[in-house]
């Protein structure tokens, strides 16, 4: 039997290494193997390796070479960032009852994170999304209070693609900051669906702290970074040789930052791809709510990621009851429901909940993220899929 061919709709939980960002890393993984922390010549060149590395990353956020920190994930990051300013701040203050600003939307790095932080005493103040699956400025600036020591809000939302007023946040942040004469709160971003597409000057953003990834930019798994502002004071989570500005100790792992640097190169390309990828997934959203009645989008239209379309089919009268996504994948459709560390873990998306799904409609609801390979007959033959997939 002939296998229908195979297209990968998930590009918004990792996508492929560019093979310019492969080539890049090849000699790390080869005849360049030493230890950038060694004296040696082997050790230079690698130590010079990850110098231009995170020169080329400091470019992109137009910032300086001292304010990247290369870590092991975009989780690891937003670790660092929120557990590394609280242990900064309980320095700061002696007082662990400092107070954290976040949003029911954020992936769970950000919201585990908190909530361990919440067992150890800190207060976490979690911000409802409305229904369109945005953080309101306003509501930011009530919850801000004498003992904020942080602010995290997305930059851009994982499974419904719907891009916060991180610049807004930010002023909020700063008037409120500046009021105190203090150095908190402080405003962290987690930016690891917003780098493909939108602007990344740390300085015009307002943020203090943004997280990164590898491998959602055509970089490589196991590797991420934090911009840090200049000043911003966070302790480690990872102590030991003193590695990254002694914010994150371990040998530095060379190839993979050389990769991560080579795909953040590249991004400019690819934000040139961003008019054309978001025709085509307004060609998905149109068609799918036209010839398949009942059918929704979650999220607003407005202000949303290029590349993601979350559907609803809740409301569409058929006869599958089983998953969508493994119908889908039978017909060699790669799509996920939420974010990909959710559809293994079966748990309905904290996220459609936070914008008012019912069970039903969480469900039946699918991510759609495309990349920059995306082409029209394979959003037509997506189309025609879910057609008979819902129609069965
Ligand atoms: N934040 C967001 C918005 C994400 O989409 C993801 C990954 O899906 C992460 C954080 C965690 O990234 P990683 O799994 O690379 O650590």
């Amino acid at each position: 039997m002939l296998m229908p061919k195979k297209v990968y709709f998930d590009y918004a939980a990792s996508t492929p290494v560019d093979p310019g960002v492969l080539k890049s890393m090849m000699p790390y993984f080869g005849e360049k193997y030493g230890n950038a922390a060694s004296i040696h010549s082997f050790g230079q060149e690698a130590q010079i390796a990850i110098d231009e590395a995170r020169t080329k990353v400091a470019n992109f956020f137009e910032c300086s070479f001292s304010e990247i920190i290369f870590t092991g994930s975009a989780t690891e990051s937003i670790n660092l960032a929120i557990r590394g300013a609280i242990k900064a701040s309980w320095a700061a203050v002696k007082d662990k009852k400092t107070h954290i600003v976040t949003s029911q939307i954020e992936h769970e790095a950000v919201l585990d994170t908190c909530r361990d932080l919440e067992k150890e005493g800190v207060e976490v103040t979690i911000l409802p999304a409305g229904a369109d699956g945005f953080v309101k400025p306003e509501d930011v600036k009530s919850a801000l209070k004498e003992n904020t020591a942080l602010v995290s809000i997305m930059y851009a939302n994982n499974e419904i693609g719907t891009i916060q007023p991180i610049k807004e946040i930010g002023r909020i942040v700063k008037d409120f900051r500046s009021g105190r004469g203090g150095v908190y709160p402080l405003f962290h971003t987690d930016a690891v669906q917003a780098v493909n597409f939108l602007d990344c000057g740390a300085e015009r953003l307002g943020v203090d702290l943004l997280s990164f990834s590898g491998q959602k930019i055509y970089g490589p798994k196991g590797v991420g970074g934090l911009y840090r502002k200049e000043g911003t004071s966070i302790k480690p989570i990872i102590t030991g040789s003193g590695q990254e500005f002694g914010l994150r100790s371990g040998t530095s792992n060379v190839p993979l930052i050389v990769g991560l640097a080579q795909a953040v190169a590249l991004l400019p390309e690819m934000k040139k791809l961003a008019g054309q990828i978001e025709q085509l997934r307004d060609r998905l959203i149109e068609r799918v709510i036209k010839e398949i009645p009942g059918a929704k989008l979650n999220g607003s239209l407005e202000n949303r990621l290029p590349n993601n379309a979350n559907l609803n089919f809740g409301a569409v009268k058929s006869k599958i009851d089983s998953s969508l996504i493994v119908a889908l994948d039978l017909a060699g459709f790669a799509i996920s429901a939420g974010s990909a560390c959710q559809s293994k873990a079966q748990k309905p998306s904290h996220v459609l909940t936070a914008i008012g799904l019912s069970p039903q409609e969480v469900k039946k609801s699918i991510r759609v993220s495309l990349g920059k390979t995306t082409t029209m007959e394979e959003i037509d033959g997506l189309v025609e899929a879910l057609k008979k997939i819902l129609e069965a």
